[in-house]
This record gives C-alpha cells, sequence and structure tokens, in this order.
C-alpha cells in the first residue's frame, strides 16, 4: 500500500511541477484551475496520509515556480508568500476558531478584500522613487520587469508624502474584464496565442522582453500590504490600505468585520456584486486587520497564517462533449449545441452550450469527444469556452452541417452574407412552428398566461394545435387531455387566451414573429401605418418611411405578409375576435408622429422617463441610440456620447428649454 501511495505521490509531484511551468513561466496552463487544484489537494491529502516529512520542494510547500532565464534574478526583502484557500462556510468557521485558538483569544477583526485575479508583484522604492519591480517567482527570488512595470499608469514612480528610506510595496497586477476580452480578440485576429484567462493574460503581458509591448497591454494594479521598511506604518491593514492610497496607489474598497457570520455575508454580498465589478476576483481575502497581530500568528512554507482567500465556485469547468445537435429556433435558424457530460459551473449543472454557429464550431474546432472548457456567466446560456486540444482523442468527430433539418427534413440553407444556416421549412417545420407559438403567446406579445413552453410543445406533439390561430379554436376537452392540467388550469387557459384577444396592434404586429420585427420597430410600424391592412400593403419603400425601418427589416416585412398562409392564418385570427383599439396617426394629439428624440444627460425639471414619456404621449418616438434618422437630441447636464454623435451626424440638439417649448406645442423642429 505504501509503494503504491508513494508511486503516486511522486507522479503527482512531476505532474504539478509541470503544470507549474506552464502556468509560471510559459503563461499557458495545459489544464484548467479546478483541474489543478483537485491535483494539488490529491498530493496534500496523500502526503498527510503516508505521515513522513515532505520535502521542501514538495509542490504543496512551494510558491509558484523558479524563475524563467529570460529576466534578471531579484531577491525580495521579504518572501511574497501565496494564500491558503477555502472553499465551504464551515472552513470560514474553522479558520475563525484556529485564529481565536492561536491569538489565546486576544480581540482581534477581519478585514475582507476582493481577491484580484492578476499576479502579485513586489514593488521596491527607495527614497520614495520606483527602483525595481520583481513577479514573486518562487516567493523568495522574483523575476526584474522593472522596465515594463513603469509602463503601467496606476503604479506611481515617486510616492507622495513621507516615506521610508527603503519601502516594498506589494500589490497585483491584472487587467479589466472589457480589456481581456479586446486582447483576446486582437491576439486571435493577429493569429496569436488566446490567453486562457485575464490572470494569463496580465503575467504574459507583464513577462514579456520589450516593454513596449507592455506598454500596449491594458495592465492596472491595485495595492495591498508591504513587504521590507513597513513595520510602523500603520496599525491595522485598513490603516495600512489608507496610507497606500495617500502615498499614490490604487486600493480596493474592503470591509472591516467582526466575526465568521459577518465574513459569510460579506461573501455572499460580493459573489452577487462580482459580476458588475469590471474586473475579474475569484474569491474574497480574509486578513487578521490588527498588523501586531500578524507577527504572533505568524507564516508556514507557503502561506501566512493571518490571511486565507476564500475562492467563488468555478464559472468555469472542465467536461466532454457527448454531440453536438443542431437545435431550429422560430425563424428556421439552425444553432449547433453541444451535449456535455454533465458538469458544475459555479455551483449549477451544465449538459449543454451553445456553439452560435458554424463558423464558431469552426473556428474554436470543436470535435465530439473533445475535452472542452465550459464557461457560466450569470444567467447567460453557457458556452464553450475552448477545446484542449492535447486531450483530444483519436476518434473525436468533426460536425458537418446538415444538408436537411433534423426536425422536418426541409433543405437547410446557409446564405452568403450570414453566418446563420435556415430550414427552409417555414411552418411545415414543427421546430419552427413550436417556437412561434411560444413567440406568439409570450408576455410582451400576446400575453397568454399559463401557456409554458412544455405546454406548447406537448399540443404541437400531440397535433393539438397545429398554428397559432388554432389557440382559438381550442375547447375545454382538448385542453383537459393533455397531460399535467386539470380541469382548472384548463378554465385558467382558456380564459387567459379568450382576455389575449383584446390586444394593441403593436402587440399584434410584433407576435406575429416577422423577422427582425421586435417590439420597437412594431410600435413604430403601428404608429406609422395606424392599421395593419396599411402594414400589410405597404411596398418595401413605404415601409422605410416608418422610424428604425431600414431595407432588410422591409423586406422581411414585405415577404411574410406576401405569403399566403400568413395571411390566411391573420384572417383566421382576425375572424377569432382579435381586435385592438384604433391607431389612426391623428395629428392633433399626435403632433410629434414620425419624430425620434435621444435624450442625453440630466435634466432638471424632468427626469429623462417623464421627459420620454411627454414626448410620447405627443406620438414622438424616444430612441436609445442616434442615428441618421434622429429627429433630435435632447441634452441635458454632463450630457454623453449620444452628443458627440449628434454633431458628426449633424442631427440637431436641443436644450431642456427647448424641450419644454416644443411640448407647450412650438414647433422647433
Ligand atoms: P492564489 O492566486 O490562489 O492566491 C495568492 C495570490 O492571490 C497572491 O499571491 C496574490 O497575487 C493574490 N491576491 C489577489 N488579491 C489579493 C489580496 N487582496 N490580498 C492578497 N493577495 C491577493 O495562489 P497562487 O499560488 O498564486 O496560485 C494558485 C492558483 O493558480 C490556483 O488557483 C491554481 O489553480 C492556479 N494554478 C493553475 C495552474 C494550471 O496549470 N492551471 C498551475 C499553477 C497554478
Amino acid at each position: 500500500m505504501t509503494e503504491e501511495f508513494e508511486s503516486r505521490i511522486e507522479a503527482l509531484r512531476a505532474e504539478i511541477k509541470e503544470h507549474n511551468y506552464r502556468y509560471y513561466i510559459l503563461d499557458d496552463p495545459a489544464i484548467p484551475d479546478t483541474e489543478y487544484d483537485r491535483l494539488l489537494h490529491e498530493l496534500k491529502r496523500l502526503e498527510e496520509k503516508l505521515g513522513e516529512p515532505v520535502p521542501a520542494d514538495s509542490p504543496t510547500q512551494t510558491v509558484g515556480a523558479p524563475i524563467s532565464t529570460t529576466f534578471t534574478a531579484r531577491e525580495h526583502g521579504m518572501p511574497l508568500l501565496s494564500l491558503a484557500d477555502i472553499f465551504d462556510s464551515s472552513d470560514v468557521h474553522d479558520y475563525d476558531r484556529r485564529i481565536h485558538q492561536l491569538l489565546e483569544d486576544k480581540p482581534c477583526t477581519y478585514i475582507a478584500e476582493p481577491k484580484i485575479d492578476g499576479l502579485a508583484i513586489n514593488l521596491r522604492y527607495v527614497e520614495g522613487h520606483l527602483d525595481v519591480a520583481a513577479t514573486r517567482g518562487d516567493g523568495r527570488v522574483g523575476e526584474d520587469v522593472t522596465g515594463n512595470v513603469r509602463t503601467i499608469a496606476d503604479i506611481p514612480w515617486r510616492l507622495k508624502g513621507d516615506c521610508p528610506p527603503l519601502l516594498e510595496v506589494r500589490g497585483e497586477v491584472y487587467i479589466p474584464k472589457r480589456a481581456f476580452e479586446e486582447l483576446n480578440s486582437l491576439q486571435q485576429q493577429n493569429e496569436k496565442k488566446v490567453f486562457a484567462n485575464p490572470r494569463n493574460a496580465a503575467a504574459g503581458s507583464l513577462r514579456q522582453i520589450d516593454p513596449r509591448v507592455t506598454a500596449k497591454r491594458p495592465l492596472h494594479f491595485f495595492a495591498y500590504g508591504v513587504g521590507l521598511g513597513g513595520e510602523g506604518l500603520a496599525q491595522t491593514q485598513y490603516q495600512l490600505l489608507e496610507w497606500l492610497k495617500r502615498a499614490g496607489f490604487p486600493v480596493q474598497d474592503v470591509a472591516v468585520l467582526e466575526d465568521a457570520d459577518a465574513l459569510l455575508d460579506h461573501y455572499r454580498h460580493m459573489l452577487e456584486i462580482r459580476p458588475h465589478l469590471d474586473y475579474e476576483i475569484d474569491g474574497v481575502v480574509y486578513k487578521v486587520n490588527e498588523l501586531s497581530l500578524h507577527r504572533l500568528l505568524g507564516e508556514r512554507s507557503r502561506s501566512p497564517r493571518w490571511a486565507i482567500a476564500h475562492k467563488f465556485p468555478a464559472e468555469e469547468a472542465q467536461t466532454s462533449v457527448l454531440d453536438i445537435e443542431f437545435q431550429v429556433g422560430r425563424t428556421g435558424a439552425l444553432t449547433p449545441v453541444a451535449r456535455l457530460e454533465p458538469v458544475s459551473v459555479g455551483g449549477v449543472t451544465v449538459s449543454n452550450a451553445t456553439l452560435h454557429n458554424m463558423d464558431e464550431i469552426r473556428r474554436k474546432d470543436v470535435r465530439v469527444g473533445d475535452s472542452v472548457m465550459v464557461r457560466r456567466a450569470g444567467d447567460v446560456i453557457p458556452e464553450v469556452v475552448r477545446v484542449l486540444p492535447e486531450l483530444r482523442p483519436r476518434d473525436a468527430r468533426t460536425v458537418v452541417l446538415p444538408s436537411i433539418c433534423p426536425e422536418c427534413g426541409s433543405a437547410v440553407i446557409q446564405s452568403e452574407e450570414e453566418a446563420v444556416a435556415r430550414c427552409s421549412g417555414g411552418l411545415f417545420c414543427k421546430a419552427q412552428v413550436k417556437e412561434a407559438i411560444k413567440h406568439f403567446s409570450s408576455r410582451r406579445a400576446m400575453d397568454i398566461d399559463g401557456l409554458g413552453s412544455k405546454l406548447v410543445e406537448q399540443m404541437v406533439d400531440q397535433h393539438v394545435i397545429r398554428h397559432v390561430d388554432d389557440l382559438y379554436r381550442l375547447n375545454k376537452e382538448q385542453v383537459a387531455g393533455l397531460e399535467r392540467m386539470g380541469e382548472r388550469s384548463a378554465k385558467n387557459l382558456l380564459r387567459a387566451i379568450e382576455d389575449s384577444k383584446q390586444t394593441t396592434l403593436e402587440r399584434f404586429v410584433y407576435a406575429l414573429g416577422v423577422r427582425e420585427v421586435g417590439e420597437a420597430t412594431a410600435v413604430s410600424l403601428a404608429r406609422h401605418f395606424g392599421t395593419l391592412e396599411h402594414i400589410m400593403q405597404a411596398s418595401e419603400e413605404e415601409l422605410q418611411n416608418a422610424p428604425e425601418v431600414g431595407p432588410v427589416v422591409a423586406s422581411h416585412v414585405v415577404t411574410f405578409f406576401a405569403q399566403p398562409h400568413n395571411r390566411e392564418v391573420i384572417a383566421h385570427l382576425l375572424e377569432a375576435g382579435i381586435s385592438w383599439p384604433d391607431v389612426e396617426p391623428d395629428t392633433s394629439n399626435n403632433r410629434l408622429f414620425g419624430h425620434t428624440y435621444v435624450i442625453t444627460g440630466a435634466l432638471s425639471n424632468f427626469s429623462r422617463s417623464e421627459a420620454k414619456q411627454e414626448l410620447e404621449a405627443l406620438g414622438a418616438r424616444v430612441s436609445a441610440s442616434v442615428s441618421a434618422k434622429t429627429t433630435a437630441v435632447i441634452a441635458g447636464e454632463n450630457p454623453g456620447s449620444k452628443l458627440d454623435k449628434a454633431q458628426q451626424l449633424a442631427v440637431p440638439v436641443l436644450s431642456e428649454g427647448d424641450l419644454q417649448s416644443l411640448l407647450k406645442g412650438s414647433s422647433l423642429i
């Protein structure tokens, strides 16, 4: 047994060292962090089980990796350690208990700092001037990247105020989220390496031989600590951060907290605000706030005892692609979807991920059988981030776009101008029919309460309905005969269908599901033409007179109403009693009909939404973006980029006073 243990331990040490090298030296990890953490935890567990002294060079005892020869070695005045990590709420209580034991119940508080997903850097200031900047390296010796660090605007070359003659400042270099996306797409365009995450991108950007390359990278910095020379600057970590701020460094928002419960509340709060921060964080660092207690608590080989990282659940995880299928949407668009070996991503089980379209599959080279990284961010549909080519099995299968629709067998058409391929089956295609009915009955369209997706699918599959107009012919027996449908729900559903007959022209137009006709376009068509007949009869040119309607939308509208089938369904719907109040464009209380306004900046006499309502009450449209068709831009205090856009497009600009006159009846425009 011991032999078996020993050989596994050895294999793990070798494997982890290899990953450390790729991660810390090449900035090009071969496996995801979760997989790395799993290996490291396994090694730790086995070393503990074996019960023998652990060699100092075991990855469980070391920080980072020995530095590369590309850079000059720089010894830190005081070691830069890593942090031990914890994942569960019980770990937080354990940590708090341990700290109190070690401190023999001396009073202490904690500070909670966001854990920035970047790389640590040690900045040595001599007489207040930046002298040397070095990466963490193996914790004792780092790589000299002074020239590169001087290109980071957040890092002062000279400290403000009084400071010790020699001072080490520690903090994290990082790349904001948006800039990371932009950097990766630029790398891709230039056929260069795409970074696995913001941390690798920051490390790769900082560890450049040529500072001119670093200068082009969007690197930022937060300070969070001091090394040599920092004793006596403050009593608490909180005061230290204040000191660093005064010296000219950006520091993060932090919280001082009393106990484990407060830490956990704060952790949950950070999880919630995480998506709104403009940089990535991968957890919260808890530190004992009183600096004098740090000396009492001391350090272990790779991490201090006075701090711990409470990691967030991974939002990326590794899994494998079991199959790639094509889903057909309302407009016939075929979307490839990867069926995955179920995996937990950020606490949610993911078994499907979108691959968007064929171009995306080709670009990422995703094959059935591949190991892939999947990402889930907020509520969005999980997506395949990238393939792990080194784990590709020999029999991995490439997918081709089906030539016929997997749902109805009609031909699939891939047009030149769009990436999307579509089923040509139209209303013969069950998948399209289902999606069309779901759209028709949705809340912002006909608003049929209680008609959920599962029910629609069941009704179409059982041939209870074939088109949207069939909804208005349903009877009690048909509805009550459906699975999981009690008498009462059947009654409610029929009532909701009946109620939906009273609608508005714009909702009805939107509900029809004409390609590219969203709610705003439906409103524009309804207001411009006033009646359904006028919209149905309008030519492409006439349609384009409506605000926000361009040639593509106009052509979709004409094509839609030219289909005899669509005309027939509309006739049935009207016969069934669907109706709406007249919207004849009435110029008396519709003075601003056909005009589009954009509001920017703060108004003093109205809120923006009040101004919008008043304009709309006079028939105007209020849009969020400026285009050549905008009638005028109304600019309040501190206007945004919309004002610049208006000036570029020579769109008239009105003041708040002009707006008031306009509402009162003057015809400024
Ligand atoms: P770490 O990143 O988990 O924690 C320590 C670091 O946190 C510090 O060095 C500092 O840089 C940073 N930090 C951010 N905010 C901070 C704050 N407010 N206060 C103090 N420190 C702060 O530890 P590590 O040793 O740098 O790296 C381990 C991580 O790297 C793990 O997540 C591991 O999965 C990953 N890793 C992955 C691979 C791979 O092959 N995928 C290989 C090696 C390491």
